[in-house]
């Protein structure tokens, strides 16, 4: 029940109607019995900053932030974590002493499914297809998290690769960073992870393979849950891993932020699901 006692999150972003997050959150919210309520709330690019005052204002509990508003929210905020400055960008705000902490939990759901093969990632190769926002917490993840001995950045248009090879090489100091235009490197890598849109309900993949079965094949899109390059992968016997864990994993992350609680993974995994259906 929603009280005059009942906190609030909110997700700020300009679409938000397709958001899987409001159900996700408020079915592991009832989970738990915490009196908190996620709602979505399209917001016009310049008025982000009257969206978080206002929010401030209003007592709220946090926030996530997403497409266009990530870079702003890093911004308009009165601290950040080191990674969400590194990639200048924040998916989540916490409410501190004496204004918005910035975070990015998309690396910690990039790199969560990915933890037991922490080994295997950093003694090989990696190849990231994709140079937009996801790529950079990917790329960021990977160079912080399970340095690869040589990552490249596949992107259509060099210059963007360049671009986020550039802003990112700072933390490259065990990685061959290269930006690259064309896909060769991924017969020798260990993981290929594709953050472009391909695959997102068009039938399309950034590569048609065949893998081999000791290669990791990590695609970041959700919706289908088994993609073009997914299925490609199965059939030559990679281990896959689908977008849907990395959704729930930085749900789950921002989550904790907010409640000092875990996720029920279970629960927000079937919330998610259901509006997808
Ligand atoms: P973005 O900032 O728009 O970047 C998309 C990247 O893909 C850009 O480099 C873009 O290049 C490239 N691209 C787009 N269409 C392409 C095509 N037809 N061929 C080759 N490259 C293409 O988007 P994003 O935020 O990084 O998100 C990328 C994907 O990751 C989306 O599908 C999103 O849903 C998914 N994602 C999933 C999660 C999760 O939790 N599972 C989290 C974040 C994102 P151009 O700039 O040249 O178009």
């Amino acid at each position: 029940m929603i009280s005059a006692a009942t906190g609030l999150v909110v997700l700020l972003g300009d679409p938000v109607g397709h958001s899987a997050s409001p159900s996700i959150h408020n079915a592991s919210f009832r989970a738990l019995g915490l009196d908190l309520v996620y709602l979505a709330c399209r917001v016009d690019a310049d008025r982000l900053g009257a969206a978080t005052s206002g929010l401030w204002a209003l007592g709220a509990t946090g926030a996530n932030v997403t497409i266009p508003h990530k870079a702003e929210a890093l911004r308009l905020s009165a601290s950040a974590s080191d990674a969400a400055r590194a990639l200048g960008a924040a998916n989540t705000l916490v409410r501190a002493e004496t204004g918005w902490h910035a975070e990015n939990t998309d690396i910690d759901g990039f790199l969560e499914p990915l933890a037991s093969h922490t080994e295997a990632v950093g003694q090989g190769r990696a190849v990231v297809f994709g140079a937009g926002g996801a790529a950079r917490a990917v790329v960021y993840g990977l160079l912080a998290g399970m340095p690869p001995v040589r990552l490249d950045v596949v992107a259509r248009r060099a210059e963007q690769a360049e671009a986020l090879v550039a802003d990112l090489a700072p933390f490259a100091d065990r990685t061959d960073l290269r930006a690259c235009t064309e896909a060769d490197a991924v017969p020798e890598a260990t993981l290929v992870v594709n953050a472009t849109p391909l695959g997102m309900g068009d039938g399309r993949a950034p590569y048609r393979g065949p893998f081999r079965a000791s290669q990791i094949v990590y695609d970041l899109v959700y919706r289908p849950e088994v993609t073009p390059l997914l299925q490609v992968a199965e059939a030559s016997g990679a281990v896959t891993i689908g977008g849907l864990p990395m959704l729930l994993g930085q749900a789950a992350a921002s989550f904790r932020l907010w409640t000092g609680r875990e996720m029920p993974l279970g629960v927000a995994r079937d919330a998610a699901l259901a509006t997808f259906a």
